[in-house]
């Protein structure tokens, strides 16, 4: 297997994710079949202007989300990737998702592009909380100061949390390898840092059921869900329990 065999020889391997790699584990995908809510698209949810319209709505679609991702596992692929990590063949896992699987999973140099739906925080004043259920009223409101709480999620049109940013820039500059799992690759800045990886020279496996943005670029082409591609290359390197 190719991909067992680039990873084997990598120096400094990264993966990066997409909501692709949680799709098995039940949390419907953006783009592509399925997923959809009502008549809304997700694009017109995920803005700070559909928050300003309609905070309710947009609280609505949070709660149905949070709930899921509460009720959620990860799945095989989630797994294998800490479990690559734990081996010391993976060096990070730089991910789009905001549902916190991978750390779930066990993967411990994580770095959230656009933060967890399993935080919110107030659009008045510095209050943080970390949510253990969907709130109870909606729109929920700062214990502190009164003001709306809204998901901790960089939305459509907002910037990406700086130090993320930052660290996912370096492991890039670092890696000799990534692994892209998952992502249609149409998200900015984010769908960039892999593109970083081949500029200096690194090879891509590029593991999607569906071509993609890094179709044709990348040095493996693995046209598969996740968990087909992870079961056995975990078992080539001799990893599987
Ligand atoms: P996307 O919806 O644009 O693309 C998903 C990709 O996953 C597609 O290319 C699809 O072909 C592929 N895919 C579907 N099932 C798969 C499987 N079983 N295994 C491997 N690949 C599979 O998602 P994106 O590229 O992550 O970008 C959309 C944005 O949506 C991100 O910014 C992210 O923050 C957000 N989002 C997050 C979640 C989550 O946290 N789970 C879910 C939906 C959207
Ligand atoms: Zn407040």
């Amino acid at each position: 297997m190719e991909a067992a065999r680039l990873l084997r020889s990598s120096r400094y391997a990264i993966v990066f994710t997409g909501a692709g790699v949680s799709a098995e584990s039940g949390i419907p995908t953006f783009r592509g079949s399925g997923g959809l809510w009502r008549r809304y698209r997700p694009e017109d949810l995920a803005t700070p202007e559909a928050f300003q319209r309609d905070p309710e709505l947009v609280w609505k679609w949070y709660s149905w989300r949070i709930r899921m991702v509460l009720e959620a596992e990860p799945n095989l692929a989630h797994k294998a990737i800490a479990r690559l990590e734990e081996a010391g063949l993976v060096k990070a896992v730089i991910t789009q998702n905001v549902d916190g699987l991978h750390r779930r999973a066990g993967s411990r140099n994580v770095i959230e592009l656009h933060g967890s739906i399993l935080r919110v925080r107030c659009t008045r004043c510095s209050y943080r909380s970390i949510l253990a259920r969907e709130p109870g009223d909606i729109p929920p409101r700062c214990p502190m100061c009164g003001g709306l709480l809204r998901p901790d999620v960089v939305w459509f049109g907002e910037t990406l949390p700086l130090g993320e940013l930052e660290k996912a820039w370096n492991e890039a500059a670092k890696a000799d390898l990534v692994m892209v799992v998952g992502t249609s690759g149409v998200v900015e800045p984010a769908a960039s840092i892999p593109l970083a990886v081949l500029s200096h020279g690194g090879s891509m496996i590029n593991v999607n059921p569906e071509p993609n943005r890094y179709t044709g670029l990348a040095d493996v082409e693995a046209r598969m869900v996740a968990t087909r591609f992870f079961r056995p290359l975990l078992r080539e390197l001799g990893l599987a329990r």
